[in-house]
């Protein structure tokens, strides 16, 4: 069957099969499947003769790292031969969260089971499968890599694949199979989850038809879900291809694993980078996502610890913090990740706590990063979980795009500030104050009524704001996080959408 493309991506496809680059970065060139399940794949040609490689994403729907890794993969400038991605290829399913395609009826299909497809193909997910098929039999690629997660370290049990490297029976794919397990294992620090070596794709998987009927070099490469951030688990998918790319030659040096952003990706939007690792809790980092996700010129990306460690902020014009731990997030920075940070603040970038993420932005505890002139009132923080008011001052008002009066807010056990009297900080400014109060656990009382509940400052040339709340967790304070994020990028509030 052919390819549903059009007429222009046609072209362009057969102008990157005679070797000439004529897409722009961010354009597709072109398009599986139709309706809901359409789906774009992307070409980088280098336009210098080496291999072709193509990454496939997404095939189920219960495994969002490959897909968010191939995201960002598929912006890396290559120097030689040819690289394609399809980075979401079962949309139904992901959009749906499930492992299994629909097809059409009540019925659902591991797409992973149908390669090669059957000549007469039936619903959607069939469909997509022989479009797929299609792609890959037209494409002809010398390497295939198709990007999972399993449940379960398979280190631990046989019960899942999670953390390992599958490769085709071929020396070549084995060889870089071995490759890649030394590489993300040099980043792994708990030996039970160290990826292993697993021999032969499953039958009817991509993978195994690729090596069997078209000779390609395939592998699966699969992280673990449990007990992982999706950051983490899209990292690990980085460095797996980016080892292959960097042992073929085809990315230059500058290109490291830690590239999270192209300038293509971004298109002149803010991009916040949003902590997503040990010491976080409840629902913020989904919430963030969610609410930045909805402006259209802002855009939303989880990091890891070892991405920050990195220098992965580079690119980026804030950095987010939410709610959970604070000095689980400092231990899980380290004193490394930490500077990092300081530093991007410091050179102009900005800096949103929120609970767990301010206590982490103030001065006074060994662990904390010492953005902001602000220290904790009292050693007692367990106030307890409560909604609480809270009132805009003049300044709040100005930032956060809303008016006069008391708002309900959902407070978890944030912190209570005064000033730290740090002379080398300027003083912070109060957005809003508490007028109301919980104090459960024998914690003080009266110190949180009347005292700051967002405050911010500077840092070096950058802004620093800090929710003691959570106005992300708040219904109709969401768009707090969103004016936060223009505001302390210096933006005017205005480019923003009315609420
Ligand atoms: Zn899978």
């Amino acid at each position: 069957m052919s390819l549903p493309i059009n007429a222009s991506a046609r072209w362009a496809l057969l102008c990157l099969l005679a070797g000439q680059t004529v897409l722009a970065a961010d354009e597709p060139a072109g398009w599986l499947g139709a309706g809901p399940t359409r789906t774009p794949y992307y070409a980088q040609e280098s336009g210098r003769p080496g291999p072709k490689v193509l990454i496939v994403a997404g095939i189920h729907g219960d495994e969002p790292a490959g897909p968010a890794a191939a995201e960002q993969i598929r912006h890396w400038p290559i120097q030689k031969g040819s690289l394609l991605v399809v980075p979401r290829a079962s949309v139904a399913a992901l959009a749906a969260k499930t492992r299994l395609s629909p097809d059409g009826g009540t019925n659902r299909v591991n797409l992973n089971r149908v390669f090669p497809p059957r000549e007469s193909p039936g619903g959607p997910a069939q469909e997509l499968a022989a479009e797929l098929w299609s792609l890959v039999k037209t494409q002809r690629p010398d390497w295939l890599l198709d990007l999972h997660e399993g449940g379960d370290f398979r280190g631990q049990t046989t019960n899942s694949v999670g953390s390992s490297v599958i490769a085709a029976d071929m020396p070549e794919a084995v060889a870089a199979a071995r490759k890649i397990l030394d590489a993300v294992n040099a980043t792994v620090t708990e030996s039970n989850r160290a990826f292993v070596f697993l021999s032969r794709p499953v039958k009817g998987s991509l993978a195994r038809a690729a090596a069997d009927e078209l000779g390609a070099r395939a592998l699966i490469l699969e992280t673990t879900i449990k007990s992982q951030a999706l950051a983490l688990r899209t990292r690990q998918h980085r460095l797996a291809v980016h080892c292959l790319l960097s042992d073929l030659g085809m990315i230059p040096d500058e290109v490291t694993p830690n590239r999270l952003l192209a300038g293509a990706q971004t298109e002149g939007r803010i991009a916040v980078a949003v902590y997503d690792g040990p010491g976080n809790g409840g629902a913020g980092v989904p919430k963030v996502l969610e609410e930045i996700g909805r402006q259209p010129d802002m855009l939303a990306v989880r990091v890891s610890a070892d991405d920050l460690r990195g220098g992965a902020l580079e690119g980026f014009q804030a950095v987010m913090f939410t709610g959970g731990s604070g000095s689980g997030q400092a231990k899980a920075l380290g004193l490394e990740g930490r500077q990092r940070i300081r530093e991007f603040v410091d050179r102009g970038g900005c800096y949103i706590g929120i609970c767990a993420g301010s206590y982490l932005a103030c001065s006074g505890f060994s662990w904390g990063l010492g953005l902001i002139d602000a220290r904790t009132l009292s050693p007692l923080w367990q106030r307890g979980k409560a909604t609480v008011k809270v009132e805009l001052t003049p300044a709040g008002r100005r930032a956060l795009g809303m008016g006069e009066g008391w708002f309900d807010c959902l407070y978890a056990q944030g912190p209570i500030v005064g000033p730290a009297e740090n002379e080398n900080l300027p003083d912070y400014e109060v957005l809003a104050w508490f007028r109301t109060e919980v104090a459960a656990n024998n914690t003080p009382k009266g110190i949180m009524v009347n005292s700051p509940a967002v405050f911010a400052g500077h840092f070096g040339r950058g802004r620093v704001i800090c929710f003691s709340p959570h106005p992300e967790q708040t219904k109709g304070l969401e768009s707090w996080i969103s004016r936060a994020v223009a505001w302390g990028t210096q933006r005017p509030p205005e480019s923003l959408p009315a609420q």
